[in-house]
């Protein structure tokens, strides 16, 4: 199992970095730009596929391993609205990145459904199509809340899938995760929103902390037997510096299927498309297909073909990542800095993804990894 530091402490709780002004750069715009049209691959070989766009940094949650109370308080500083990129410029640069291979675009957060309008910018981004003239995917990470609302119009504005976060059906345990007494039935029938409004197969994911919702585990897969949706559990990750994040909290993807097969016959199913981060199951019954997503216990950096912009326009190239790209000084042409053409944009894209090389949960626990200070926060970067 690769990148395992057992039982050590990763982040310490006591000096968190508890601001959005991570270290960044402008990215240089090549004098040669690359060949129009050729996909851009990075220095692992690997080829540029999704990109995950943050559309705000707010959230109506505060998940304990997300954004813990203590430090999301009323105090805490969350960007300017002229901070963030307009749906103009999200859509201006999600379309540079298809041109580039970008093959799968997935809103995220915070939590997307806060942002005024998103379907507006839904439809925006459903409109790109790839240079062979084929739509784009184009997907959402919520924590459903507001879908009961808001599911038809998303799928009418043009989103495909949807992938909605749930800790735990029950929902005294639900509440304390989420740490702002959100009922779970509000997710619930957010999730059956979505399915009604065709946004399926409706992805649910789960993040597994041991000793507080493994619990949740079969309950969860006895509800969402013959559903219709995908249940994944993901691993409790060290993303961030403020969740207190310990290895023994950890419940690795193994010791999920054990549980589960204890209650439930399973077997494994071949994974879909190259850089899929989940491995996949299904009941033996067929009633529910499962993923387990082991960014701890087995890391797939090899295959990572994502990248993410923040709210403000940066562009991370890890989830771990402690430096940004800051895109929006060039599109706006900030700091001196005169703004860029599409042309100029794409060759300072595609030069800033050939010099990747991160693959942190790889490096995890080892003396290559990178430090944990000021890594950016999960609520920041999205997922
Ligand atoms: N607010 C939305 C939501 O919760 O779905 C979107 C943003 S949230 C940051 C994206 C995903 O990251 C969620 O599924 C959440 O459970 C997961 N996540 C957040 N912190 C995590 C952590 N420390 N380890 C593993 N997953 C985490
Ligand atoms: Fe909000 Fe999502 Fe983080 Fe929970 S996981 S605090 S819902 S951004
Ligand atoms: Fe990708 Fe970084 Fe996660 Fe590795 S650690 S899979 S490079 S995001």
């Amino acid at each position: 199992m690769a990148g395992i530091a057992d039982n050590r402490v990763m982040s310490e709780r006591t000096i968190p970095i508890i601001d959005h002004r991570y270290a960044s750069s402008v990215p240089r715009i090549p004098e040669v730009p690359p060949a129009v049209g050729a996909p851009a691959h990075d220095l692992l070989g690997r080829k540029l596929h999704d990109l995950r766009i943050s559309i705000t940094d707010r959230c109506n949650f505060r998940c304990t391993y997300c954004m813990p109370k203590e430090i999301f308080d009323k105090h805490y500083e969350f960007l300017r609205h002229s901070e963030l990129l307009s749906f103009e410029e999200i859509a201006r640069v999600a379309r540079t990145f298809v041109a580039l291979g970008v093959k799968k675009l997935r809103l995220t957060g915070g939590e997307p459904l806060l942002r005024r309008g998103v379907e507006d910018l839904v439809a925006m981004l459903a409109a790109i199509r790839t240079p062979g003239g084929d739509p784009i995917e184009l997907t959402m990470t919520t924590n459903g809340v507001l879908l009961a609302r808001k599911a038809e119009a998303l799928r009418r504005a043009g989103l495909q899938r949807i992938t909605v976060s749930l800790d735990a059906l029950d929902d005294a345990t639900f509440r304390r995760m989420n740490d702002a007494d959100f009922p779970v039935q509000a997710v619930l029938d957010g999730i059956r929103a979505a399915q009604e409004a065709g946004l399926n197969p409706v992805k649910v994911n789960m993040v597994v902390q041991r000793g507080v919702n493994d619990g949740e585990i079969v309950p969860m897969i006895d509800h969402f037997r013959g559903s219709g949706a995908v249940l994944r559990f993901i691993e409790f990750m060290d993303v961030g510096n403020t969740n207190g994040w310990r290895m023994d909290q950890v419940l690795p993807s193994t010791d999920v299927i054990a549980a589960i097969a204890r209650h439930y016959p399973l077997r494994p199913r071949s994974a879909t498309t190259r850089g899929e981060t989940a491995e996949r199951w299904v009941l033996d019954d067929g009633s529910l297909e499962l993923g387990t997503i082991s960014s701890v216990t087995r890391a797939f950096c090899r295959d990572c073909n994502r990248a993410r912009l923040s709210m403000e326009g940066k562009l991370y190239l890890c989830l771990f990542a402690s430096h940004g790209h800051d895109l929006r000084t060039l599109l706006r042409g900030e700091s001196g800095v005169k703004p860029v053409s599409d042309g100029e944009l794409s060759a300072a894209i595609a030069q800033v993804w050939r010099e990747r090389g991160d693959r942190y949960s790889e490096l995890r626990g080892s003396a290559a990894a990178p430090p944990a200070s000021r890594r950016v926060e999960m609520s920041y970067i999205g997922g």
